[in-house]
């Protein structure tokens, strides 16, 4: 048993080193100081950016969704609009407490269970058109570099090893403790391990039975907070940029990886930024039915909504801001979506005289400009992707009513800021990851009719076979089927019908 003298935290003492380095002009908000800061990366061409990525015990869930879909429109913005070469790496906890006691249920071995959800996770991200991370780490894969940095902070005196075999932070040796946030003023109890109740376990000494792994400090794994601080660090360096992850994990996640990552780099500060996504809240009960562990997996959000119209709804909402997810709230994301595409579509019809209409050019071209600007103030400031939608909203809805109120058969004119305009909007979306292509979604619908075409042929000719008893027509009409099947179409035969899907 430990006994401690009084440890006051307070965030008094706590303040934000501003980095050295290229100032992008964006300002972004920063927790230390609860203020929004330059945005400066010590390097345009090589912005490194960590994320903290899933434990793989289970289905990802909307909530995670919507923190990786907030984080890749991020990425995209620093990436293409404002010309940042950004590298982005991701650690996947593959092994954990609720792997092992999910593994134990499910009588499986941990590596089994963790392979399984992660190709999930993958299989989500992909659905959800995220990009994937430049590098991926597995704590499995990098026990060596994670125990080399717990054996680091023992070596430095900011950690100890305790009577059940397990490697703690000593919170009372590190003076920045509570910088993230404001963890209240009330001095630590000591506990039964633990110096302090604040310290926390870096290295776990092993239950018995369990799956563990040799250390100078006896059998056991490591705590969940100190695989990201190593693995970032031994990829990124002692000085990382972005730092990213939903705002459920500032405390202590956050929190005890700048602490122990500060401790060994022996630095003020570890990371320049951290960027915290709002949570996302379930308002509509009755989406609860077909709730995973009272939420909704993704791969079931995706069979009623696609992945652009929950990248609207995610723009919609400030990166910042709790989400609440709402059968309302998605029908208005998809009616946002449609009105984009109409648009272009609109614009499209003008440029090939299908729509005639009287427009003045410099009108159209103030709006381009003003919207462009607006588009630019709102990115700079904290990635306000809610005024960039609000922005092209206003834009779409005046160019429209140029086009319908100036309706003329006499017009042989045309105004090229018109393509502007729909440049603006399909540009704009490109970026955030929405492709509105018109030509892409004329394709879409070409696609569809020419499939019913070739079904119904296919079926008439396979009603003949069976009437004539004809094998060989029989047999080509099956190599069509199979032929499709690789192609990712499914041909079902009903008796004497068939369908496609
Ligand atoms: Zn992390």
């Amino acid at each position: 048993m430990f006994t401690r003298n009084l440890l006051i935290f307070t965030r008094k003492t706590h303040r934000w080193v501003k980095p050295a380095g290229h100032d992008t002009g964006i300002k972004v908000f920063n927790c230390i100081t609860r203020t929004k800061v330059p945005f400066i990366v010590k390097n345009k061409n090589l912005v490194t950016w960590y994320t903290c990525g899933p434990t793989v015990y289970d289905s990802s869930h909307i909530g995670h969704a919507s923190c990786f879909v907030k984080l890749d429109i991020i990425q995209r913005i620093l990436r293409h609009y404002f010309n940042l070469n950004v590298v982005t790496v991701m650690n996947i906890t593959d092994i954990d407490d609720k792997i092992i006691a999910r593994a134990n249920t499910s009588k499986v071995s941990t590596s089994e269970l963790a392979k399984k959800f992660e190709t999930e996770f993958w299989k989500d991200l992909d659905a959800l058109e995220v990009n994937r991370p430049d590098c991926v780490l597995r704590v499995t894969e990098n026990m060596e570099i994670i125990k080399d940095f717990i054996r680091k902070l023992v070596d430095n005196g900011k950690a100890y090893k305790s009577e059940d075999s397990s490697v703690y932070f000593d919170v009372g040796a590190y003076d920045n403790y509570a910088k993230l946030q404001n963890i209240g003023e009330d001095a630590p109890e000591p506990s039964k391990f633990k110096k302090s109740k604040m310290d926390f376990a870096l290295w776990k000494g092993a239950k018995p039975n369990e799956v563990s792994w040799d250390s100078p400090w006896g059998k056991g794994r490591p705590g969940w907070h100190i695989e990201c601080s190593a693995l970032a660090s031994h990829i990124l360096g002692p000085e990382i940029d972005v730092h990213a992850g939903g705002i459920d994990l500032r405390f202590p996640h956050h929190e005890n990886e700048e602490a122990q990552s500060c401790a060994r780099h022996c630095k003020p500060q570890w990371v320049n930024y951290w960027l915290h996504t709002g949570h996302l809240h379930l308002k509509d009960s009755q989406k609860m039915s077909k709730s995973l562990h009272n939420t909704i997996s993704i791969s079931s959000m995706l069979e009623d909504v696609t992945a652009p119209v929950f990248r609207m709804a995610c723009l919609m909402s400030h990166y910042r801001s709790r989400m609440e997810y709402s059968n309302e709230f998605l029908i208005t994301a998809s009616k946002v979506l449609k009105n984009y595409t109409n648009f272009i579509d609109n614009c499209e019809s003008y440029l090939n005289g299908y729509l005639k209409a009287e427009v003045n050019n410099d009108t159209v071209s103030k709006l381009i400009n003003e919207s462009a600007n607006q588009i630019q103030r709102a990115l700079i400031d904290d990635f306000n992707t809610s005024e960039v939608i609000r922005t092209l909203n206003e834009l779409i809805s005046a160019v429209n009513s140029i086009l319908h109120s100036s309706r003329t058969d006499l017009c042989n004119t045309k105004s090229v800021a018109i393509i502007g305009a729909s440049n603006l909007v399909s540009n704009t979306l490109n970026i955030f990851g929405i492709n509105v292509n018109k030509k892409q979604s004329r394709v879409c619908g070409n696609y569809v009719d020419v499939m019913n075409i070739l079904n119904d042929f296919r079926q008439e000719i396979r009603q003949l076979g069976i009437s004539n008893k004809d094998k060989n027509v029989l047999e080509l009409c099956d190599q069509v089927r199979d032929n499709l099947k690789n192609l990712g179409i499914t041909i079902k035969d009903h008796g004497k019908l068939s369908s496609w899907s």
